[in-house]
């Protein structure tokens, strides 16, 4: 405050000097008089204003063309930079230009123009560590992959620049396909820099590819303590990663480590339909049929599934058909209307022998949302009320035809796939499957019409049972429906052998 106070005084002092000065010029009548060489100069007030400005012109140059000299003699002297030093300012000043123009040239698409002033900059200014950066990124916009490898090659060197070289080399090993290098690459940029959000997912992404879940846990850990990942989510995709550990260990050793896997997978996301399956396995190996049921419980109350049914048989496995009935109501209980838990008691009827129960526990399902699963049932069930062969025909061929109800569905890409995995096999992103029904039909479907003339027709022949098979096998995808039906209840399998 007080200096900016003084700056005023002494402002307002020096313009009243002036103007004073120029008020005594104006009025001497008789000017500055100069003598040179013995002849006397009289300049008018005006002339001896333009004179100090010239006198002043006249000394700066003095001192630069001095300090040029001095230059020019220490560069004689043997100073070799001391000559450069004294042109280093505009020289600087032209490089920053440069690295300027090309910066614009790389925001404005014209890879080129930034190679060439990246290039001009390299020698104006001598900073690799600025112009290599400019010369990568324009390398790699103009697509020319071998300079920009190179470049990041140099930023590897030193040591402020480790990080984008090392960043630069696994991308470009990520765009070649070679996943086995980039993933080194990725740990070596994380250790650098062990915060960096984009490296911790391509670091995890190739993790998750090469199977290795013990490094994707502690990938998605440094994740959860940077404050990148909501809790919920790490828990999900922790459960994910530990459930394919427990999936990956096929040693019968380790089963106990497996065991674990799968009962921590569980605990993490109890809705996790294969964790809880798997975990449900495990209690009951150790002898603990109630904790399995306890799991299956609790993720049939998230979503119904026949995995969770098929760990829930498994667990009194020599029950008679009534009595596991009467220990599925524990389940079937929990979501009366949905569809899984209507076909299961279908299911078990059948195996009852209670067909009317089976309908009945059907119901509106065939009508409403009827898949191959629910007309094979069907066929099954007509077949034990004692219908006649062409009436159990029909369902098994309308089952043939029907969409296979809900199975492994990736949201990211739609592929369906026949197992759980915690990668998606054709898009390769990571804990995308969730059970759904399909939105497009499956190709299998539209081989199934064109089989059907040659089934049905086959099946009109009493005499050759066989035929049925036999005229399915050319076609692959036929074949795949007919193990559909061949792993529906024993039942099922009771009607095509007839
Ligand atoms: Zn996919």
């Amino acid at each position: 405050m007080l200096w900016s106070l003084l700056k005023i005084l002494v402002f307002v002092a020096i313009i009243g000097l002036l103007a004073m000065g120029a008020g005594f010029l104006m009025e001497s009548s008789g000017g500055v008089q100069i003598t040179v060489a013995g002849t006397e100069y009289t300049l008018g007030p005006l002339q001896s204003a333009i004179a100090l400005g010239v006198l002043v012109f006249a000394v700066w140059l003095f001192f630069k063309l001095l300090t040029l000299l001095v230059a020019t003699l220490k560069f004689l002297n043997g100073d070799e930079t001391a000559l450069s030093r004294y042109f280093d300012r505009s020289r600087e000043k032209r490089g920053y230009q440069a690295l300027a123009d090309g910066l614009m040239a790389l925001a404005s698409g014209e890879g080129r123009v930034a190679m060439t002033k990246a290039n001009k900059a390299e020698k104006l200014l001598n900073k690799p560590e600025l112009t290599n950066l400019l010369v990568a990124q324009a390398a790699e916009m103009t697509g020319d992959t071998k300079k920009a490898s190179e470049t990041y090659k140099k930023l590897v060197a030193n040591n402020s620049t480790r990080f984008v070289g090392v960043r630069g080399i696994m991308k470009q090993k990520l765009s070649e396909g070679d996943d086995e290098t980039a993933l080194k690459l990725a740990e070596k940029a994380l250790a650098i820099k062990p915060r960096h959000e984009e490296t911790q997912d391509v670091l995890l992404n190739l993790q998750t590819r090469a199977q290795d879940w013990a490094g994707a846990r502690s990938t998605l850990n440094s994740k959860l303590k940077a404050g990148y990942l909501p809790r919920d989510v790490f828990k999900r995709r922790d459960a994910v990663l530990a459930l394919s550990e427990a999936k990956d260990i096929l040693d019968e050793t380790a089963s106990v480590e497996q065991q674990e896997h799968a009962i921590e997978a569980n605990r993490l996301s109890p809705d996790l339909v294969p964790a809880a399956a798997m975990a449900a396995r495990a209690y009951i190996e150790k002898g603990k049929p109630r904790a399995a049921a306890k799991i299956l419980k609790k993720a049939w109350e998230a979503q119904p599934h026949p995995d969770l049914a098929h760990a829930f048989a498994e667990a009194v496995p020599d029950e008679t058909p009534e009595q596991r009935i009467k220990r599925f109501t524990a389940l079937t209980r929990i979501h009366p209307d949905n569809m899984e838990t209507r076909l299961i008691l279908a299911e078990l009827n059948i195996v009852a022998e209670d067909f009317p129960e089976a309908r009945r526990a059907l119901g509106d399902v065939v009508e409403k949302q009827g898949d191959a699963r629910a007309y094979t049932l069907m066929a099954a069930i007509e077949r034990g009320e004692g219908a006649s062969d062409a009436v159990v025909q029909g369902w098994l061929a309308k089952a043939l035809n029907a969409p296979r109800g809900p199975q492994w569905v990736c949201d990211n890409c739609h592929d369906i796939q026949a197992e759980w995995a915690p990668i998606c096999q054709n898009c390769g992103s990571f804990d995308t499957l969730s059970w759904q029904t399909p939105q497009t039909p499956e190709i299998a479907s539209v081989t199934g019409v064109h089989m059907l003339p040659l089934i049905v027709g086959a099946l009109e022949d009493q005499s050759e049972p066989e035929a049925v098979e036999e005229a399915e096998e050319p076609e692959d995808t036929a074949t795949e429906d007919v193990i559909e039906v061949h792993a529906e209840p024993a039942t099922t399998e009771e009607v095509r052998q007839n």
